[in-house]
């Protein structure tokens, strides 16, 4: 099992809910803060792994490609901002990740969603 990092928001450390509601069938798993007065916790996740996967991504926001991939988009391909790494150096570029051919590039070691663009006052 993965450990679980403390909670982000208290430090208290968390723990794993299941559910047995219903409606939540398809996602049973989540986190949540030990602590009562921090209302610290992630979505509901499909396993225990995913759970604690998402809650233990934190604010740098890069996520490694061995912890978990894009969810496959919904139109053809979607833009991410990814870290590409010959094993001696590293670079910050963007690159595509699709239902079909999955990286645009190569040796991706992490990525995250690209930031929305500054409000330049034009469309
Ligand atoms: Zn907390």
């Amino acid at each position: 099992m993965i450990e679980l990092k403390s909670c982000p928001f208290c430090g208290f450390s968390a723990f794993i809910e299941e559910t047995d509601l219903e409606w939540k069938d398809q996602f049973p798993y989540r986190i949540l803060c030990g602590n009562e007065d921090c209302a610290g916790s992630h979505s509901w996740a499909s396993t225990e792994e995913e759970a604690i996967t998402a809650w233990n991504t934190r604010a740098d926001g890069w996520i490694s490609v061995e912890d978990r991939l894009p969810k496959l988009p919904t139109r053809t391909y979607d833009w991410f901002l990814v870290v590409v790494s010959d094993g001696l150096e590293s670079d910050i570029t963007i690159a595509t990740y699709s239902t079909e051919t999955s990286w645009s590039r190569t040796n991706i070691t992490h990525w995250r969603p690209l930031p929305k663009p500054p409000d330049t006052g034009k469309e």
